[in-house]
């Protein structure tokens, strides 16, 4: 495996395990391949620990791995409905769609979740997908608590009320886990019902993303979001409704993948102060939290507070995308012809543009 994260240590950690198999029997049971990927999941801990200073690694006992990953498996291994892995042998599967032609089978990972084993398979194709350009309608997108997600046009989504249900039974299930005995099996199966209930959880809450993901692709060409970092805003008082909406997770995982997949242009601005600015003509509008209407004394503009912040984020999209348009259009004498919004949706721009690098 000559993965980049592969570093002396690893190498060395690897000579051991060579060691630890001649003594520890229960080693051998396992597929070396697996291990090594266990021992690369431990120096990956350790380097994230050296980078940022604190968190050492956790021991993990007995039920918390719920992992474990076959680096290398054949297109071979998966007959009919059921799965070939080296050294288990022939696993029942239910495969949900059958591998798509052209591709390869890389690797298999098993995954134990409270409902059950699941088997994530990796594929590859050699093609090469060429980055979405910035074109279309342009939508900036505001997240916040208040309102899931408020759009420059003027859409506001609510938090899900499922959450605020799913979290009540949760609590009810937590409380009940203190008259259970410790060890015995009226306290396992109750665990066991807390855990399929996060992972209902979790489930609702990544469909509730994917569904608006795929809602805002329908109506946009570019979509430009704040550089947020969340986990410093789960860190403050809004923390555990931060993370209750998973905002990070939509914003920098879940929004830019479905982008990609639809061909949309997904872009981060900076967040300095944009719901400090009047969308409509740039004068800074301070206002503190509480305050939820912006109000332009200088041009008049009057609307929701996260619209408004929405508009200066898609501005200022533009505006990053914009500049190298404006360069082009110099180029071609077509500079000062239309105003800048204009000017980006110009088709016969789009074709060499190079993807803009953006603030990240
Ligand atoms: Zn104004």
């Amino acid at each position: 495996m000559d993965s980049p994260r592969e570093s002396c240590r690893s190498v060395r950690l690897r000579q051991t395990m060579t060691e630890a198999k001649k003594t520890n029997l229960g080693l051998k049971a396992v597929h070396s391949q697996v291990l090594q990927d266990v021992i690369g999941r431990v120096d990956t801990a350790f380097a994230a620990m050296k980078q940022r200073g604190h968190g050492f690694p956790r021991f993990k006992k007995f039920g918390q791995f719920k992992s474990f990953l076959f680096p290398q498996i054949g297109n071979d291994a998966i007959e009919g409905n059921e799965i070939n892995l080296p050294k288990i042998g022939k696993v029942a599967i239910n495969l949900h769609r059958p591998i798509p032609d052209g591709f390869t089978l890389k690797t298999a990972r098993l995954l134990r979740k409270a409902s059950g084993w699941y088997v994530a398979l990796a594929v590859q194709m050699d093609v090469s997908v060429p980055d979405s350009m910035p074109q279309g309608h342009a939508v900036g997108v505001d997240v916040g608590l208040e309102y899931f997600l408020s759009t420059s046009d003027g859409e506001q989504v609510k938090r899900p009320r499922f959450f605020n249900q799913l979290h009540r039974q949760l609590k009810l299930l937590q409380r009940r886990l203190n008259n259970k005995q410790k060890g015995s099996s009226n306290r396992r199966k109750l665990n066991q019902k807390i855990g399929r209930l996060h992972e209902k959880l979790g489930e609702c809450r990544r469909n509730f993303h994917f569904q608006l993901a795929h809602h805002l692709c329908d109506q946009a060409g570019m979509i430009f979001v704040e550089a947020l970092d969340f986990r410093i805003m789960a860190k403050g008082m809004l923390g555990k409704h931060t993370l209750d909406a998973g905002l990070g997770q939509f914003v920098n995982q879940i929004l830019p993948w479905v982008c990609w997949k639809r061909d949309v242009y997904y872009g981060k601005v900076d967040p300095k102060g944009t719901s400090q600015e009047c969308p409509d003509c740039g004068a800074v509008v301070k206002k503190d939290l509480s305050v939820r209407v912006h109000y332009c004394p200088d041009c008049g503009s009057t609307k929701p507070r996260d619209i408004a912040s929405a508009q200066v984020i898609r501005n200022r999209g533009l505006s990053a995308v914009g500049l190298i348009v404006d360069e082009i259009a110099c180029g071609r004498g077509l500079s000062g012809a239309l105003p800048r919004q204009d000017r980006v949706k110009q088709e016969t721009l789009r074709s060499n543009l190079e993807k803009p690098t953006l603030y990240a």
